[in-house]
């Protein structure tokens, strides 16, 4: 696991410093401040720091509705307003700082999403850690024949155990010439910025990450999708469990306007009203693609 003895024992003394405090907290969100959830091989994301709670979400919003909230029955209900009529700027009065360590072609996927605040490990300043994500058998994937973006099922035999032979020696020589070329033994040692060049994408990096509740929810819809890779899939899931704890009333909203939701194209519509009218519709008669059809077909299993 990708936490270090000092790292450990540096979250164990802040867990047991604890002071009174005049802030709301999430006592949810208090089980998980430090700990470690373990995602893939090495990595981990853990909760650093956060602000509000579900209690903040709707403060904020009473500012704008005031006594009009009178008619909203209680907080749920006025989150799930929120939610559902996309009034999004209150749920950005919570904020989370998360610290992830994570492969680096994960990190190339995750940082597309703008709105957060990073900060990276330095590799022109540290030494990277010799540890690689290899993917256990399951995850060893053959490419998908019916999505270009996808993977299928999982490769068997000589192959599965050819590549994954390859993944972990393309790692280790990759490594081992890395740390060659910094060595200062015997010779000047080339700069770290420069070195790391040589390392592969699954190589693990780590950074503190802080977004508000707004924007991290745009994130868990994406990446918590089950097109997501699989790779970014189970940091953005591990994030889920968390928010569900530190918000839980918002949470429970975002789960059923978003992640449990789909949305509908003008000519889906129409096909629906025309099904529930008792008419058979085809593909060619629905004025949709094949890719269009067979994603509405989906929806309804
Ligand atoms: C399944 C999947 C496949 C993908 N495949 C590819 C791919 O093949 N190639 C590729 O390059 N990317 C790919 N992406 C990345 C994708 O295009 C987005 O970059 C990524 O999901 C971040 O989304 P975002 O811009 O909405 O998020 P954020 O950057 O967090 O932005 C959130 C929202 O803020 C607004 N915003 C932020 N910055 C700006 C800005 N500068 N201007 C205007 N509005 C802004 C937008 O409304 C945006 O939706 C893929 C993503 C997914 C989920």
């Amino acid at each position: 696991m990708g936490l270090k003895d000092n790292d450990r024992a540096e979250i164990e003394a802040l867990r047991a410093e604890t002071r009174p405090t005049l802030r709301a907290v999430s006592e949810g969100m208090e089980a998980h401040l430090y700990h470690a959830h373990e995602v893939l091989d090495h990595g981990f994301v853990r909760v650093v720091d956060y602000m509000g709670d579900d209690a903040a979400i709707c403060q904020a919003a009473r500012v704008s509705y005031g006594r009009g909230t009178k008619s909203v029955q209680n907080d749920e209900g006025l989150i799930r307003y929120l939610m559902r009529h996309w009034h999004s700027t209150p749920f950005e009065m919570c904020e989370i700082k998360l610290h992830v360590k994570l492969p680096v072609f994960v990190a190339r996927q995750w940082i597309r999403h703008r709105t957060a605040n990073v900060n990276e490990y330095s590799g022109r300043y540290s030494i990277l850690d010799r540890e690689f994500y290899i993917p256990s058998a399951e995850h060893l994937a053959a490419q998908s024949v019916v999505n270009n973006q996808g993977r299928g099922e999982a490769l068997t035999g000589e192959e599965a155990a050819r590549v994954l032979d390859w993944l972990k020696a393309d790692s280790t020589r990759a490594y081992d010439h890395y740390e060659a070329m910094i060595s200062q033994d015997g010779q000047q040692g080339l700069a770290r910025e420069l070195a790391r060049m040589n390392l592969p994408a699954n190589i693990y990096t780590q950074w503190y990450w802080k977004v508000d509740l707004h924007n991290l929810f745009h994130f868990l819809r994406l990446r918590a999708d089950a097109h997501a890779q699989y790779e970014i899939r189970v940091y953005a899931e591990a994030i889920c469990e968390i928010v569900k704890d530190w918000v839980p009333a918002a949470y429970a909203a975002f789960e059923d306007y978003r992640l449990g939701s789909v949305q509908l194209s003008g000519k889906g519509v129409a096909c629906l009203k025309r099904m529930l009218a008792g008419e058979e519709v085809t593909q060619e008669g629905s004025g949709m693609s094949k890719g269009e059809w067979r994603e509405f077909r989906e929806v309804w299993g």
